[in-house]
């Protein structure tokens, strides 16, 4: 059994090799090759954390596993990450467990890999400038895999913080790309991309501040309950998400499918625009957005990724078990 530690995946996996990984998995899903098993998720009554499992079975990578983890509101106190989560792959042929992978790092690139796939998919190819909501820990890795989509030329941000946005400034002017904090009012009037990655429980960005051609990636929203756009952009919006399911059960998607504003069958997986089966954007005009819900397919494609790549590369750690 192979195991990798939290601190090689830096050093192991790029985030163009995650892109790939969750990319070629999107696909999978879509032909109905992979599928994602039922996610389990509690709250265990001790350190008031939430822990559970995402897993699922890629029969054309052979990828299988799950990913455990969740939730400790007191780490950070004890100078951990919040959020803590393990991959486990096993041998899809024996069962035997074929690796243990850290997946702090690898859920935040699968995360910024799925907002920046489904930019390339259907954000407008003159695209310039990207809107950003929300500065937390997650931020930063979506709006550095975003720019590497398009030719973006500013970036606009927007907080409940303000403060806070100084970390999305830093990635912009890292790139050699301004960056500008701004209202929402101009957020939605300027950016032809837009990326919402809060843990909002109400509506931030409201349909009339969204301009028609604009993409979206909603990335905040993978609980019931959450939401970061008014239920109406998804009524005028092509809806495209990783996995119908989660999208209107624990998505953005919820609300507008509850409200009967968009009906499950509105929605399209984004793997079928990758495998060339939807055409995706349908016009200029078109506002399209992507609900990224995030699943456990994903985790096992970037450890996968990470396994590979520490064979190949003769680092792979092997232990007796
Ligand atoms: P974080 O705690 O570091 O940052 C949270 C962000 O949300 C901050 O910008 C904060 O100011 C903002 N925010 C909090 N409450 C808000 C409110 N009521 N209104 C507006 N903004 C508010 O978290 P993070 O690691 O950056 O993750 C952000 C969100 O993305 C979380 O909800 C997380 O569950 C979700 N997430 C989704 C995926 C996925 O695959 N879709 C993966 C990882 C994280």
């Amino acid at each position: 059994m192979i195991i990798i530690s939290e601190r090689e995946i830096a050093t192991l996996v790029s985030p163009a090799d995650c892109f790939a990984a969750v990319e070629g998995v999107f696909a999978s899903m879509a032909k109905g090759k992979a599928y994602n098993f039922p996610v389990v998720r509690e709250a265990i009554g001790h350190a008031d954390a939430l822990y559970g499992f995402k897993s699922g079975f890629d029969r054309e990578s052979l990828a299988l596993g799950l990913k455990s983890g969740g939730f400790w509101p007191g780490n950070v106190e004890k100078g951990l990450t919040n959020h803590q989560s393990t991959i486990f792959l096993f041998d899809a042929d024996t069962g035997c467990c074929r690796a243990i992978v850290g997946g702090n790092l690898l859920t935040a690139l699968r995360t910024a890999a799925s907002s920046a796939l489904s930019i390339k998919y259907l954000a407008r190819p003159e695209a310039r400038v990207i809107g950003m909501i929300g500065a937390g820990h997650q931020s930063t890795f979506q709006l550095s895999a975003a720019l590497d989509q398009r030719r973006f030329e500013k970036v606009v941000g927007w907080n409940i913080e303000p403060s806070a946005l100084g970390r999305l400034e830093s990635v912009a002017v890292e790139r050699g790309i301004p960056f500008e904090a701004v209202d929402l009012d101009r957020l939605g009037a300027e950016a032809d991309v837009i990326i919402t990655i809060t843990s909002s429980f109400a509506p931030i960005l409201k349909a009339a501040q969204v301009r028609p051609g604009t993409h979206l990636a909603c990335m905040g929203t993978d609980t019931k309950g959450k939401q970061e756009v008014e239920a109406e952009l998804l009524a005028k919006a092509s809806v495209f998400t990783d996995e119908i399911a989660q999208a209107t059960s624990i998505g953005e998607a919820q609300h507008a499918v509850a409200q009967g504003l968009l009906a499950a069958t509105d929605i399209v997986a984004i793997g079928s625009v990758i495998n060339g089966a939807h055409p995706g954007r349908r016009s200029p005009e078109d506002i399209t957005l992507f609900d990224g819900t995030g699943v456990g397919l994903q985790d096992l494609a970037v450890a996968s990724t990470a396994v590979d790549l520490a064979i190949a590369r003769g680092v792979a750690r092997e232990i007796d078990f």
